[in-house]
């Protein structure tokens, strides 16, 4: 339901927390955020049902989880009744994908199939879970994020926004979508991913527009956008003049 993502120089937890409390007048059941800790190289990923206050207190406002780089979400269920287990963000065992997601995949009891005969294990009931081990599944095979991407974009059918982690490119966040909406921040200090303005503008008012089926691969200085054959595109950056 609401995404938001965080790389640059300030603390991640308590910016992606601002972030989606700006966002709750959509309605969750769940929240959840994921931030890596550069001292260590692991990915904390903390999750709470109902309220987001529960998630705020738990952390001390976000100042409990070091890093600065994530991402977080409030969950609206679709598939999976609202618990902490189905809370996003969504893992693979080994965390090397860590994923939030808005929308629905459709197909996901076909991919989930496959990917238990692959040898893939689930403990959520969530479709998103699907995503986020698909696309490790395309990683493991190509070493890629950005083919990895790619290629679980073109076999997913459904609608879907992602921000999405891979443990072995830290400093970078990467960002795409379909059929649900997403924009990339552009501040001073770092760059944000989010499914809507509010949850940016006390950060920055440069965003860009993801197009449908496209890739972001977002660091504190830069942004690249590609469409699903991995070729780059360029776009402008637009400023936002309302006040949300
Ligand atoms: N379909 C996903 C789920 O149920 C995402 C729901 C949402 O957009 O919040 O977990």
């Amino acid at each position: 339901c609401g995404i938001v993502g965080y790389i640059g120089e300030a603390q991640a937890a308590p910016i992606l927390l601002a972030g989606l409390g700006k966002l709750e007048y959509r309605g969750y059941d769940s929240a959840g955020i994921a931030v890596r800790d550069e001292a260590t190289g692991k990915i904390e990923i903390v999750k709470e049902k109902g309220r987001l206050r529960a998630l705020v207190e738990k952390t001390d406002n976000g100042k409990a989880v070091p890093g600065t780089c994530g991402i977080g979400h409030t969950r609206w269920a679709t598939h999976g009744e609202p618990s902490a287990q189905n809370a996003h963000p969504h893992c693979t065992e080994d965390r090397s994908v860590v994923l939030v997601h808005n929308g629905i995949i459709e197909n996901y009891q076909e991919l989930k199939e496959k990917l238990l005969k692959s040898g893939y294990t689930f403990y959520s009931q969530t479709d998103t879970e699907v995503a986020v081990k698909l696309i490790d599944y395309y990683y493991k095979k190509t070493g890629t994020p950005l083919e990895a991407i790619s290629r679980a974009m073109l076999r997913i059918r459904g609608s879907y926004a992602f921000g999405i982690m891979f443990h072995d490119y830290p400093g970078k966040l990467f960002a795409a979508r379909k059929d649900s909406p997403l924009i990339i921040g552009v501040g001073e200090h770092g760059s944000l991913i989010a499914s809507d303005v509010p949850a940016i503008l006390d950060q920055t008012r440069k965003v860009y527009y993801i197009g449908n089926l496209e890739i972001a691969e977002i660091t504190q200085e830069e942004v690249h956008f590609y469409n699903i054959d991995r070729e780059e595109l360029q776009k402008d950056l637009v400023e936002i003049k309302w006040d949300a």
